[in-house]
């Protein structure tokens, strides 16, 4: 259902209520049109309603490994549907040879009967080959849609774990192999739920039916059959499986190798012009598709050999059959029926080992992937909520650090023995060289991580007593890069308090100076920005951002400031937003530019993971300490 709530009922007023589009009223949708607008609706699928819960620990459902068989029995009765499917289609696709072996037993002597039983053979063969096209069609029906909802559920569990992880893990090179876990990982196991499971148990169960009626029809030939042709053929499948690999491995290094060259030799086509590198170029460009064409070369001799290699087993098993089945038919001890069904049936025995072959494949490759989200989902948030965390009152947001240390990994320290003490209501601003640690003093008031020793005290409450939850309702982050999400202008500025009114979010880009900005947009606060926010400047997009931590009104602010070179203009505006903003409310600023810091109530140096100076700016100018030396030179430097 699209806008939310309202609905399109009661054949009124539609659409998202007092949303002029440059200035015009919505007039509703004509009633002619009111039908064909209703049937649209009937038609867009239904998400079921969105009531998603998320709490920091996970539930014990969310605990329970995750395992194909753990996953495939989330669905019970498709599972039993599926797998009866499999059943009958491998039963009814095996009837044929059967019944033209009756056919032929019973129905080719001359007399009335023969034309009965050739008619009752034929309508049955109908009946099996109706059948098995309807359990093929069933099977497909029921393993798709097992195979969509399985994967529906997972993708949102990797996502709610996702969502529930600490910050450590969401590193730049953690970023790539998330990606692929949601992409490459879930496509596997999404190929191998929709058809390979079911190949896989359909092969497996056709050669135990070929095997079974094989039995039934000659003891003897069978076992010729089953301790002749069928390890041959196997051993010569393994054998095809393994070299195929490897050949595939090789195609695809090889071909990523030529793309790779060519790209290269592309984007550096002018240095390669001005250091005369062209000849040396071609040598390797020739070596590079040298290789690719020697790997697609082993594909084809391997594939060369298996092909005609499985295909002359069947035939030689043919005339050993001939050889062996003739010699038993002219001695009465076999019927041409069966001979001839067994004809018939050994060639149906080669392509489900072909198949199984292959499938096995994508069985392994989805227990590597199962393997691997598995890995992922049972990584465990280094910021635990603790079980009897309590809801933090509202706070009046006065931050003490009690003997703080910490490090990013076990054995590092970035911080040291930090005590420092912020009252309510105090803006104070942390100063320093690039790598003091100013971030992650920032980083550790929002509970991103848990110090290694110390404790971190918000109105006398350690943070690790209190949930993430409340903890964060109070606290405003205002991060340098500010990121916007693809969305409307309001989406973003109501990020936090998305049930926030129009006029709160007019209000709040008021409060930033930039209503002007907004109202020159297409659709005002209802213009989308693209994705990162393309579209507005790097100012506005700062505006946009400071919007956002007013409107959630937070009693504690933190904000690393943009390091970004804006212009005077936007840098003007944005230092009479951070005014607006910072007052009444504790704010800790990590100050990249002096000028700001000197705004502040009190500033901190850190530097070495230490405060090494604290005071107001007037007090720390006049100590001619640390503070006074850093504005000296930043003073040389500006003017
Ligand atoms: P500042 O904000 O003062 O420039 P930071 O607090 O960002 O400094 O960094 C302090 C130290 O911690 C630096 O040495 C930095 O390399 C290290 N650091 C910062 N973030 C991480 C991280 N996620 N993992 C490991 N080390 C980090």
């Amino acid at each position: 259902m699209a806008w939310g709530g309202g609905g399109f009922g009661g054949g009124g007023a539609i659409g998202p209520p007092g949303r002029p589009v440059n200035g015009l009223p919505f007039g509703g949708i004509p009633s002619e049109l009111q039908e064909g607008v209703n049937r649209l609706l009937a038609t867009e699928p239904d998400h079921g309603p969105i009531a998603a819960e998320f709490s920091q620990r996970p539930t014990p459902e969310e605990r329970t490994k995750l395992s194909l068989w753990t996953l495939l029995t989330e669905y019970p009765w498709l599972l039993v549907a599926a797998t009866l499917f499999v059943i009958t289609v491998a039963v009814a696709q095996q009837a044929g040879p059967t019944l033209t072996g009756i056919a032929i037993n019973h129905g080719m002597a001359p007399g009335h009967r023969s034309m009965m039983v050739v008619g009752v053979v034929a309508a049955i063969y109908l009946l099996t080959t109706i059948l098995a096209a309807l359990g093929q069609r069933g099977q497909a029906k029921t393993t798709g849609r097992l195979a969509a909802s399985v994967m529906n559920d997972l993708r949102v569990r990797v996502f709610l774990h996702l969502q529930r992880l600490s910050l450590d893990f969401y590193t730049d090179e953690k970023a790539g192999v998330i990606m692929s876990r949601m992409t490459a990982d879930i496509e596997n196991l999404q190929q191998l739920l929709q058809d390979g499971l079911a190949q896989l148990v359909l092969q497996a169960l056709t050669m135990t039916v070929i095997t079974v009626v094989l039995f039934v029809l000659d003891v003897r030939l069978a076992l010729i059959t089953v301790f002749l042709i069928i390890p041959i053929t196997t051993v010569l499948t393994l054998w095809f499986r393994r070299q195929s690999e490897r050949g595939y491995l090789r195609v695809r290094d090889g071909i990523a190798s030529v793309l790779a060259d060519l790209s290269e030799s592309l984007h550096g086509v002018r240095i390669v012009t001005a250091h005369n590198r062209q000849r040396h170029n071609i040598v390797h460009h020739r070596n590079v598709v040298g290789d690719y064409r020697a790997a697609n070369n082993f594909t084809a001799q391997i594939a060369a050999v298996y092909g005609p290699g499985t295909q002359m087993i069947g035939w030689l098993g043919q005339a050993a059959l001939l050889a062996i089945g003739g010699e038993m038919v002219l001695h009465h001890s076999l019927t041409i029926g069966a001979l001839i069904s067994f004809f018939l049936y050994l060639n149906r025995f080669f392509q489900p080992i072909q198949l199984l072959a292959q499938q096995y494949n994508s069985l392994q490759q989805g227990q590597s992937s199962i393997v691997k989200l598995r890995g992922l989902l049972e990584t465990e948030p280094t910021v635990q909520e603790a079980p009897d965390a309590r809801e933090l009152p509202a706070i009046n947001g006065e931050i003490v650090f009690e003997h703080v240390s910490f490090g990013y990994q076990p054995g590092t320290v970035v911080l040291e023995d930090i005590d420092l003490r912020i009252a309510p209501g105090e803006t104070v601003a942390f100063v320093g060289p690039t790598g003091a640690g100013k971030s992650t003093l920032a980083k550790l008031i929002a509970r991103f991580y848990d110090p290694s020793s110390g404790r971190i005290l918000i109105d006398g409450h350690d943070l690790r007593d209190v949930t993430i939850e409340s903890l964060r309702r109070q606290l405003g982050v205002v991060p340098q890069e500010p990121f916007l999400f693809a969305g409307t202008i309001r989406d973003n500025v109501a990020f936090a308090r998305p049930q926030a009114s129009d006029e709160e979010v007019w209000e709040a880009l008021r409060t930033v100076g930039l209503v002007e900005v907004i109202e020159r947009l297409p659709n005002g606060i209802h213009t989308t920005v693209h994705e990162r926010g393309q579209s507005l400047s790097s100012g506005e997009r700062q505006l946009v951002a400071l919007a956002r931590a007013f409107l959630a009104r937070p009693r504690v602010l933190v904000l690393d400031e943009a390091t970004s070179n804006l212009d005077l203009q936007s840098e003007t505006k944005i230092e009479a937003a951070l005014d607006v903003l910072l007052e009444n409310r504790t704010a800790v600023l990590i100050a990249h530019r002096l000028s700001t810091a000197m705004r502040a109530d009190r500033i901190v140096v850190v530097d070495g993971g230490r405060v090494v100076e604290v005071g107001t700016p007037f007090d720390l100018m006049e100590r001619k300490g640390r503070f006074a030396e850093m504005y000296a030179t930043w003073m040389s430097h500006v003017g």
